[in-house]
């Protein structure tokens, strides 16, 4: 009996960007009585059903965008005899629907870090259960990934998560919903060890793959400080303590490794916090922006985020620390209009923001802005190949229309034409160009340039255009230019790398004073 781990896919590049950390973290979660389990990426290349034979045990992660090909590869290989299992934020939220369209023995809601080794025990016995409700798994049990099983050449960046769950409640993101409000934050020395094992392998380009960096505000101090009893004050305290203590470990590691993360705007509020993550060479950070206008960030319930000149302030703010930000921006908010468009556009100028992205508002399932948009749509008769729009992830490919939330003033396809304009301004050649300066040879401006192009080709192209030949070609073209790529990221092996030790005064040491100060009641 073999465990396979299978990371469904409709197009494969043949190298990816970024390592699906799933897998190997639940390749560590596979009890070693099974062997090493068999790891199969179809954002490389498609899993042959032949390699998988009757009694082995198949799990398939799925979000909604690869839920369809997920319950293809499932039937496919309950033919061949296979035990299959789901799991992924997808089958937490359709736990049905595996079963039905899948082929499904069981699925797992939640994290599989602690149930999966129960998982493959009970098929292995015959008997697996329905439904495995693992929920959150606290912190301290999230499990280091199996780098071991990597096989190197073939991803640009790894990845290491470091928290999950995220403190805010943005209507189009289920984040929230499914890892939890409250930050679970893993311990320094295994996201450390983590990291080491994968600078020793020759990843030199790190993607800190968290939910939200910064989970702890100066805003939440405040408020923490503000209550009678500090219990929660003291929590947050660890918590900010704890990142500070992360950042200092990572600048003591060779000065050739460079992280990027995920983060919302307030951290650029926090000096010491900035000036940590650049010490860190923290030197990238998606900074979901979404609106530029008050009521654009009303409309996403981000009020907390800044707008206009403020915004432009704060998102200088990390290129004045050497963090470039990738800027996440949202169009077709209910207040958007026409000339939003070019407004987003020179304020991403304006803002010195390195590399953007502009995305149609979208009801994912998980999130508010899907069960409105479903309810709205209860008696929409409209069907493509019988299955309604609220259920368009199972749509084949090829006839699967683009879903967006609709727009009271505005057609799908203006906005959708717009932000195409968008994206084809922010990365004209002449733009990119001139953006390239942040980086000083003229070699890295040329690797600069080809970056953005793929990055543009990858998510423009095939994400937002709807004519399949398009996304056939930009597929076609990233597929291409993804392998020169692909060794602008490659560094040497260092096997010899230990880790650093922990600092027992680290650089965030004067952090309680800077709460305290930023406490109104102190
Ligand atoms: S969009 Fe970002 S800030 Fe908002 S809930 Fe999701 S992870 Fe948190």
């Amino acid at each position: 009996m073999r465990v396979h781990l299978v990371n469904p896919s409709h197009v494969s590049f043949g190298i990816a960007v970024i390592t699906p950390r799933w897998l190997y973290v639940l390749a560590a979660a596979t009890p070693r009585t099974w062997g090493d389990p068999v790891l199969v990426d179809e954002t490389l290349e498609v899993l042959d059903p032949a390699s998988v034979e009757p009694g082995d045990v198949v799990g398939i992660g799925i979000h909604t965008g690869n839920a369809l090909r997920g319950y293809e590869v499932g039937r496919a290989v309950r033919e061949r005899g296979a035990w299959v299992v789901y799991g992924g934020i997808h089958a937490t939220l359709y736990p049905e629907e595996a079963h039905e369209l899948g082929g499904a023995h069981a699925v797992v809601k939640g994290d599989g870090d602690l149930a999966w080794a129960g998982v493959v025990e009970d098929c292995v016995k015959g008997t697996p259960r329905r439904i495995y409700d693992a929920g959150q798994v606290p912190a301290g049990y999230f499990l280091p990934a199996r780098w071991d099983l990597l096989p190197r050449q073939r991803y640009m960046w790894a990845s290491v998560q470091t928290v999950r769950g995220c403190p805010k409640h943005c209507s189009f993101c289920s984040v929230w919903r499914t890892d939890g409000q409250e930050p679970r934050q893993r311990g320094v020395d295994a996201i450390v060890a983590e990291v080491v094992e994968l600078r020793r392998m020759g990843f030199r380009f790190i993607a800190l793959a968290d939910d939200n960096f910064y989970p702890v505000t100066l805003e939440d101090l405040a408020m923490a400080a503000r209550r009678l009893d500090k219990t929660r004050l003291h929590e947050l305290e660890a918590l900010r303590a704890e990142r500070f203590e992360l950042m200092d470990r990572l600048s003591k590691l060779p000065s050739d490794m460079v992280f990027f993360t995920q983060i919302t705007m307030e951290a650029a509020e926090d000096q010491g916090f900035l000036e940590a993550m650049a010490r860190a060479r923290i030197r990238g950070a998606l900074v979901g922006v979404e609106a530029v206008t008050p009521e654009g960030l009303k409309d996403v319930y981000k009020g907390f985020n800044a707008s206009g000149e403020d915004l432009v302030e704060r998102l200088q703010a990390f290129r004045q620390h050497g963090i470039h930000v990738l800027g996440s921006f949202i169009f077709g908010l209910p207040s958007d209009r026409a000339e939003t468009f070019e407004a987003t556009a020179a304020l991403a100028d304006r803002a010195d923001v390195t590399f953007a992205q502009f995305v149609m508002l979208t009801p994912f399932p998980g999130t508010l802005d899907f069960t409105e948009w479903e309810k709205s749509m209860a008696s929409d008769p409209r069907r493509i190949d019988g299955i309604p729009l609220t259920r368009h992830w199972l749509i084949p490919q090829a006839l699967r229309p683009k879903v967006y939330v609709p727009h009271p003033v505005m057609s799908a396809d203006e906005i959708r034409d717009r932000t195409q304009n968008t994206w084809d301004r922010f990365y004209s050649l002449r733009n990119i160009w001139e953006r390239s300066r942040c980086v000083k040879s003229l070699k890295a401006r040329l690797a600069f340039l080809l970056i953005s192009k793929i990055y543009r080709q990858m998510y423009a192209n095939t994400g937002i255009a709807t004519d399949s030949a398009r996304v056939g070609r930009s597929a076609r073209w990233a597929r291409l230019m993804i392998k020169p790529c692909q060794r602008l990221f490659t560094a040497s092996p260092m096997p010899d790398l230990q880790a650093p030790a922990a600092n027992r005064a680290p650089a965030g040491a004067d952090l309680v004073q800077l709460t305290r100060s930023a406490s109104p009641a102190n």
